[in-house]
């Protein structure tokens, strides 16, 4: 099922698009399986879950004796991320989806800096209409992209330089709906954030291609407004526990 799945993921998708599987609630057993029909990047929401499933390859490297074993698949961050929780995640992820604030993106560089790393990142806008949902808004997004530039205008709030961190796009949720006119115009918000940081910050461009956007219930939407990259959890592994 996991793997017939991936399959027609796979052949439905356009090429421009990466798939993110998004495993979390489900056992080590399912990645595998998943990682033997050639998916390679997963997404974790949880710092302890993240940590136990990465400790979990390592005790399987050395009971088969194959230190190489499943040695390309790469980790995702998708979840509310605590400054706390950092040294938990950091050293295992090829990417931070989910950068949601700016005490997070300062610990964030603060950490890299620290320990000689560049962290790729996605910044999370504030769209959807869910109170509780965390994000920027964009006046926000622009004006880290602003001093991470370097063209910070004198006077301006003090920022980080942002040396550590590499700007690698947009992540974005629609509101929680059936009604597809709103999960529309939530898609075309982040879409516009993330031209607009194209366009306003051109040196940036180059690293700043993704935009992650679409999930097992939206994500043919996702695809018309320009996602780069879908997290998909529970079509393909089923509903979590
Ligand atoms: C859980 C989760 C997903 C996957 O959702 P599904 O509906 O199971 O595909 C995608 N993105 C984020 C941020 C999530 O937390």
């Amino acid at each position: 099922m996991i793997k017939e799945t991936i399959n027609k993921l796979n052949s439905e998708l356009p090429s421009t698009v990466e798939l993110v599987a998004v495993s979390k609630f489900h056992p080590f057993d399912a990645i595998e399986e998943a990682y033997r029909a050639g998916q390679r990047i997963f997404a974790e929401s949880r710092p302890q879950e993240l940590l136990a499933k990465v400790k979990r390859l390592e005790e399987l490297r050395s009971e088969r004796g194959e230190p190489e074993y499943m040695a390309d698949v790469q980790w995702h961050f998708i979840g509310h991320l605590q400054t706390n929780k950092l040294k938990m995640v950091l050293p295992y992820v090829s990417l931070v989806q989910s950068v949601d604030s700016l005490r997070l993106l300062d610990a964030i560089q603060t950490w890299a800096a620290a320990n000689e790393r560049v962290v790729n990142v996605l910044l999370e806008p504030h769209v959807a209409a869910e109170q509780t949902k965390q994000g920027f808004m964009p006046e926000e997004i622009y004006s880290i992209l602003e001093a991470a530039s370097g063209r910070s205008p004198e006077g301006s709030a003090e920022m980080l330089p942002y040396d550590s961190i590499c700007f690698r796009g947009i992540m974005g949720m629609a509101t929680f709906t059936d009604e597809e006119a709103v999960i529309r115009s939530d898609f075309l918000a982040l879409r516009s954030i993330f031209d607009q940081c194209r366009i306003r910050f051109p040196s940036m461009a180059p690293d700043f291609t993704e935009l992650s956007i679409g999930m097992s219930d939206d994500y043919p939407l996702a695809i018309e407004y320009g996602s780069t990259m879908v997290r998909i959890g529970s079509m393909i592994f089923g509903s979590r526990i």
